[in-house]
């Protein structure tokens, strides 16, 4: 059965780089009919906070990434926060104690001190001596009930190297020359993360390891604890770093980096798990549109790259265009409208014009809350500042007055007014009738009756703008503004 976790340490925000290894293994899981299990690896007390784990939860559910076991969901392998698994810990390093891959090592923090110093003379990798490692029973004995501290100490091949095949990089191998035996509990009885992860993993029932690439490193410990313990390794996949655009490790410098900055900047959960997945995989077609469903059926752990990936946020900000168009116009005028309501830019009387507003302006933004400025924008009658530019000259010299004039005839007669009762057709048949009473059509009957009846050159199509502000002036609240 596959089984994958996502472990994060809760010690800050959920960035990019977490989430994304949250979503590989989400779909790992989802595509393998597998279970996709979150831990919370919350062993550094001083660091981890509840608040940071509880927003890194949010942040997942958010993503639409729900676990099958984990925090608030529970399942077999219980608990999910380090923090409540010690006597497991504990119960694992007395049983390779007993087996001999673990010994105690009395040494003191100054002997260990002494000994890196002599190493770094002779030149020597800065590994532990084995001062302990073959100590007869009566030697810890006599520590023991002089009640000398200890910690435990795993017992490392001498030679022979270790080797893994990770899905992503291939073949990885290690030389067990260098390591030295390590510690896996502190003389306080704290077990060292290495050894948690691993007792985690492995009594977790985890198949696969899906995880950053900083942690390679750590799979030669976790690989030799495995081992101890007697449990069958799980095949472990190491994703490449996000980067920068200028190819550095990305940072708090390049603008934002964690899920719930973005969530507050108007992003849409949908896009986000959609350019998360192309940071390093592909489907292998031009396509790059994706629902998280479709990302399910088409992810393929092979198919993920081992070269770092660039995070490009305009990039991003383009994929949410394309998602928040594809939302269903319904979702995504509520979506706008309770926007608009929040921001106090609209009130809940104006909510008549919403529908006709956000079809009209959608095709101009990315983000929801780029709706802000083009409702505004929309709304606003920027007339002196038009009929000053020169790129007005034209229009004017068109005689603009002659069109004005016929417009407040027609705005008189309360022809105009009517031709909104019926709608867009209405209005399309009002504008043809005008243009033929004023021996007008195409640039000359449209440019100036834009700038009289928007008070701009350009925007988007002039008679759906018109029949929202004219919905907007009658329902009292946002009458045009001047700028
Ligand atoms: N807790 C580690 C982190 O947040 C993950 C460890 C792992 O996946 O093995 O980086």
């Amino acid at each position: 059965e596959v089984r994958v976790r996502f472990a994060p340490s809760p010690t800050g925000n959920l960035h990019v780089g977490g989430a994304r290894t949250a979503l590989f293994n989400y779909l790992f899981a989802r595509s393998k009919g597998g279970k996709f299990i979150l831990r919370i690896e919350d062993t550094d007390l001083e660091r981890s906070t509840r608040e940071s784990e509880e927003a890194m939860l949010q942040d997942l559910s958010w993503l639409g990434l729900d676990w099958d076991e984990g925090p608030g969901v529970g399942g077999d392998y219980g608990p999910y926060s380090q923090s409540e698994r010690n006597t497991l810990y504990k119960q694992h390093a007395e049983k390779l104690l007993k087996s001999g891959h673990v010994y105690r090592c009395f040494c003191s923090a100054e002997e260990l001190e002494k000994m890196k110093e002599i190493a770094k003379l002779k030149q020597l990798p800065p590994v532990y001596n084995g001062k302990w490692a073959n100590a007869t029973d009566d030697e810890a004995q006599e520590q023991l009930e002089k009640g000398t501290p200890y910690t435990y100490r795993f017992r490392v091949p001498k030679e022979g190297s270790l080797r893994i095949e990770d899905l992503i990089r291939g073949e990885v191998s290690w030389n067990l020359n260098t390591l030295g035996d390590f510690v896996i509990m502190r003389s306080n009885g704290q077990p060292v993360y290495n050894f948690c992860v691993t007792v985690d993993d492995a009594t977790m029932a985890i198949s696969h390891v899906i995880r950053a690439e900083e942690h390679l490193p750590n799979t030669l410990r976790q690989a030799l604890i495995y081992k101890a313990l007697g449990f069958p390794m799980p095949y472990f996949a190491h994703v490449s770093l996000i980067l920068a655009p200028d190819r550095s490790k990305l940072s708090k410098r390049h603008g934002a980096t964690s899920v719930g900055q973005f969530r507050e900047m108007g992003y849409l959960p949908q896009a986000m798990v959609n350019y998360l997945a192309l940071l390093g995989w592909g489907d292998g077609t031009e396509n790059e549109f994706f629902t998280l469903d479709q990302l399910v059926e088409r992810f393929s752990i092979g198919r993920v790259n081992k070269s770092g990936a660039i995070f490009d946020s305009t990039k991003l900000r383009w994929m949410n265009g394309q998602h928040l168009r594809s939302l269903p116009s319904e979702e995504l005028t509520k979506l706008i409208g309770e926007h608009w309501k929040s921001t106090g830019i609209l009130t809940e009387s104006e909510g008549l014009f919403i529908e006709e507003a956000v079809e009209l302006l959608k095709d101009g933004i990315d983000l929801i809350t780029d709706s802000d400025k083009a409702l505004s924008n929309l709304l606003s009658y920027p007339l002196y500042t038009t009929l000053a530019s020169p790129e007005c000259k034209p229009v004017l010299e068109d005689r603009l007055s002659e069109v004005a004039a016929s417009l407040l005839a027609a705005y008189d007669t309360g022809e105009f007014l009517g031709a909104f009762a019926e709608g867009h057709s209405g209005w399309q048949k009002w504008v043809k009738n005008f243009g033929k009473s004023l021996k007008r059509k195409g640039k000359s009957l449209f440019m100036p009756l834009r700038v009289l009846l928007t008070g701009k050159l350009h925007g988007p199509d002039m008679g759906a703008s018109v029949i929202v502000l004219h919905r907007a002036g009658s329902c009292g609240g946002v009458a045009p503004q001047a700028g």
